[in-house]
């Protein structure tokens, strides 16, 4: 694919950080994107807004992609406005850390919730769509936590990796069709999700980072669109996206 237009994809999270990032670099290569958000509309009508101004074609769509109803709505509004489905970015996700010993069943199935059973929601519902496509991609955004552990993260590592063991075996289903399956790994990357780590934390991760500094979602969404564009006989991969923490 030399470039993404006349291409329609759904970003999940596409309202902010490492999601709008990925939905602005899709639409700069000429893709129609569906901005999936749940709660703050305003972030979502920015960056369609911020498409719209340099003559891209976005819309935004709220759907808790933990709910299958929503995630289903999501893809039949996609279809209404655009007639088609090319690309699905399982982006959104959320954290809620603590020690194990202090985690409650709540947060663990809500974050596996909305990290990894939205997946299987999004994909159940867009496949046959993507199935018609010439060249479909489904792109997971997994994170260097699902490779490595994370401290205070059993939670959240347990439905990242979830999300790779899931893309190489859906991978391995679909590659006689035309749909790819990828996960991206990344390390830490400067969005509301890393801020809300404690500021020495933080300083102590970026010390450990080969290249000692944080990533940038625009680093993130590069990856997303060089799988769209040249990403033809990529599948099953995990494209580790972190400065070096994670080899
Ligand atoms: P942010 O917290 O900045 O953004 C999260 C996005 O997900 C928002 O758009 C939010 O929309 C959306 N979202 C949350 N819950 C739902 C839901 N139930 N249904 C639909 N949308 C939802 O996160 P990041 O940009 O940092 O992270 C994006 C992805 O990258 C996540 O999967 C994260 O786990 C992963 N990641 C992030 C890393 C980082 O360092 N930042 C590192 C590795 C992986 P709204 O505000 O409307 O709720």
């Amino acid at each position: 694919m030399a470039s993404l237009k006349d291409k329609v994809a759904i970003v999940t999270g596409g309202s902010r950080g490492i999601g709008a990032a990925i939905a602005l670099e899709l639409a700069k290569n000429g893709a129609k994107v569906v901005i999936n958000y749940n709660i703050r509309k305003e972030l979502a009508d920015k960056v369609v807004a911020e498409i719209n101004e340099f003559g891209g074609d976005a819309y935004a769509v709220q759907a808790d992609v933990s709910e299958s109803n929503e995630a289903t709505y999501l893809v039949h509004e996609t279809i209404k406005h655009y007639g088609k489905l090319d690309i699905l970015v399982n982006n959104a996700g959320i954290t809620r850390d603590s020690t194990f010993k202090k985690l409650n069943e709540e947060d663990w199935r809500k974050v596996i919730d909305v990290n990894l059973n939205s997946v299987y929601n999004n994909t159940s519902a867009a496949l046959p769509y993507l199935l018609e496509s010439e060249a479909g991609r489904i792109i997971n955004i997994s994170s260097i936590i699902g490779q490595a552990g994370g401290f205070g993260q059993t939670n959240y590592a347990a439905a990242k990796a979830g999300l790779i063991g899931y893309t190489k075996s859906l991978a391995l289903e679909l590659a006689k069709s035309n749909v790819t399956v990828n996960a991206i790994c990344p390390g830490f990357i400067g969005t509301e999700m890393v801020q809300a780590i404690p500021e020495k934390v933080l300083a102590g991760i970026v010390e450990k980072v080969p290249q000692k500094r944080l990533g940038k979602p625009e680093e993130i969404a590069r990856g997303v669109v060089f799988l769209c564009k040249d990403g033809d006989y990529i599948t099953g991969q995990q494209l580790n996206i972190n400065g070096g923490l994670y080899m």
